[in-house]
């Protein structure tokens, strides 16, 4: 691999490779030194010594480098995609239903759906999805409301708006008001997708998502009246700097503006107050705010956190050891730690 996050990449893969997790899967690829062998990051087979792993950012990278596809997993499964496929993705993405695009090729939808699934790793009805909320975000980039933007990006009636933005996007019609002008960013990072909110006077949400619809529905349960603005100079300066900072730059607190009960911004503003490459017990944060009993109030109000890394909630640990839940998924606070620690593990 030749890009510039390199280094962050690998670790990520290293910290999806702990849980298999499959969000990384059809991005990156690992092989195993010691075997000649590369695999998916969720193959089930054994986990291999850190000091022998190598990634690859696309099954022929790991052929050139002389890997040979693990039976197990298929890795090169993915590619290349038989041409039915290929045109299949093509009209889904331009909006052609499932159903449509079965019958264009003369199959039935179940067994699209089944070629989708082992192929792809997906559904058509998700990338049909995926390519509304694209739509969709294209809207609001370009400065429409949200209900004209779902409208356009062909969730195309009340009750398909209803049925599926609910359930995707995360949102309700006709729940928008106008009390909430959010600048919004969206970026694609090592760690999947991260979307930005701001206000003038800082940060009111950053998350991150397996895709752009997965962070967009946290967003918008969290700030169901918000009105998205275009991409302006204040929110790109936050994503530039949360993105740099996942890949590796110091860490910041950016300025914030988050809502929450008195309690909830104690323990926030005391999360700031962690510095980089330290970690504390809820235990002993509950100490540190003179709330002993706390301890559990506390984890709640790490899962409600608006906005990561700059309330870096991830360095947070139960007592009992291991490194404990994280709201934006446990493999990403692995990575947060470990891009922390200054270890390359
Ligand atoms: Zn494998």
């Amino acid at each position: 691999m030749t890009s510039k996050s390199d280094a962050a990449w690998v670790a990520a893969g290293r910290c999806a490779l702990k849980t298999r997790d499959a969000s990384l899967d059809g991005r990156l690829w690992y092989g195993v030194v010691t075997t000649g062998v590369y695999c998916r990051i969720s193959c089930p087979s054994p986990a291999p010594k850190p000091e022998h792993l190598r990634f690859f950012s696309a099954p022929s990278a790991a052929l050139a480098a002389g890997f040979r596809a693990c039976k197990r997993c298929r890795p090169d499964d993915l590619v290349p995609l038989p041409p039915y496929l290929e045109r299949a993705m093509d009209a889904l993405v331009k909006g052609v239903s499932p159903t449509q695009t079965a019958a264009r090729l003369g199959i039935a939808p179940a067994t699209l759906s089944r070629a989708f699934q082992r192929w792809l790793g997906f559904t058509p009805k998700q990338l049909e999805l995926f390519a509304k909320t694209d739509r969709f975000k294209a809207r609001l980039l370009d400065g429409q409301g949200v209900l004209g933007a779902a409208l356009d990006a062909g969730f195309n009636d009340d009750k398909a708006l209803y049925r599926s933005a609910s359930a995707y996007v995360g949102m309700r019609p006709g729940a928008f008001g106008d009390d909430l002008l959010l600048g919004f960013g969206l970026a694609a990072v090592p760690l999947g997708w991260l979307l930005v909110l701001t206000s003038a006077s800082g940060l009111v949400f950053a998350g991150l998502g397996e895709t752009p619809g997965e962070v967009m529905a946290d967003a918008v349960r969290r700030y169901p009246n918000a009105r998205l603005a275009p991409l302006d100079e204040r929110t790109g300066d936050a994503l530039q700097a949360l993105s740099a900072q996942l890949a590796g730059a110091p860490w910041q607190a950016l300025p914030i503006d988050v809502a929450g009960t008195g309690f909830r911004l104690r323990v926030w503003q005391a999360l700031r107050e962690i510095a980089p490459g330290q970690t504390l017990t809820y235990a002993e944060l509950a100490a540190r705010l003179q709330s002993p009993k706390a301890a559990r109030a506390i984890g709640s109000a790490c899962a409600a956190n608006p906005v990561c890394l700059s309330i870096p909630c991830h360095r947070v640990l139960p007592k009992s050891g291991g490194q404990g839940g994280y709201f934006w998924r446990p493999w990403r606070k692995a990575y947060l730690l470990s891009l922390e620690s200054g270890s390359s593990e």
